[in-house]
């Protein structure tokens, strides 16, 4: 079996540790026999979709997302948005999932173009909301139970047609002051978890492998691996925010 990632932008948007989520996806295949390969997508670059089983977008500051939001919009937009609907798997955190909705309008005043993958937009606020954070997110999984770290004075709100990707425990997600806490659509996830998120929850990076590899293979079957240690380590932490 092969996994094929595209990992977006990866000089420009790629902050708190965001790269380990790709280092937990490839690691975790290779534990388990699973070939994978990672693309970085640059500026300018032209992209197959089809290739790929799995796409990351990490965060980014406003002058990362200014450096590439047009980019990614004229380049990688409909085309992207075509194969999140035929279920390539997806994870944008922060900065990423700001430029998976309709647009972003920074607190400088500058408006970003989004996608529009995910009917959310995002706002520059005044207050940054830095910390640890802790969500119940509504994916079909045994353990719900996802924790992170977010920093980000982007408020996010969703549109009618959005389906937020979990609820707030502790912290304040995507604007402060609804619980909701990122967005989803099809296998398609935008969320405010840094962290780095996957190494923190390997149980919802297993999700995300098993989505993907069984779009390609019409089945995947993940050996269970020893996350013994992250599992305690969340405990702790979800012990701790409540
Ligand atoms: N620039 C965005 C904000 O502050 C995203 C930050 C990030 O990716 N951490 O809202």
């Amino acid at each position: 079996m092969q996994l094929r990632i595209a990992h977006m932008y990866p000089a420009q948007m790629n902050i708190y540790g965001d790269r380990g989520n790709i280092i937990a996806l490839r690691q975790r295949c290779l534990w388990r026999g699973i070939d994978v390969t990672v693309d970085p997508i640059h500026p300018g670059a032209t992209v197959e979709w089809a290739q790929y089983d799995l796409c990351f977008f990490g965060g980014g500051q406003d002058s990362g997302q200014a450096l590439i939001a047009n980019d990614f919009v004229t380049r990688h937009g409909s085309a992207l948005k075509s194969a999140l609907a035929d279920g390539l798997v997806m994870l944008a955190i922060c900065g990423g999932y700001q430029l998976l909705g309709n647009y972003f309008l920074t607190q400088a005043g500058q408006t970003l173009p989004g996608i529009g993958a995910l009917d959310v937009h995002t706002v520059g606020g005044t207050q940054r909301y830095i910390g640890n954070i802790a969500v119940e997110v509504d994916v079909p999984i045994a353990q719900r139970q996802c924790i992170g770290f977010e920093n980000h004075s982007g408020q996010t709100f969703l549109g009618a047609g959005a389906r937020p990707f979990g609820t707030v425990i502790a912290g304040a997600g995507n604007n402060g002051t609804d619980k909701t806490e990122g967005a989803q659509v099809h296998h398609t996830y935008g969320c405010y978890l840094h962290g780095s998120f996957l190494p923190k929850n390997p149980h919802f990076a297993d999700f995300l492998l098993t989505k993907a590899l069984e779009r390609r293979y019409g089945y995947a079957e993940l050996p269970p691996l020893d996350d013994r240690v992250e599992g305690a380590a969340q405990q702790v932490m979800l012990r701790r925010m409540r």
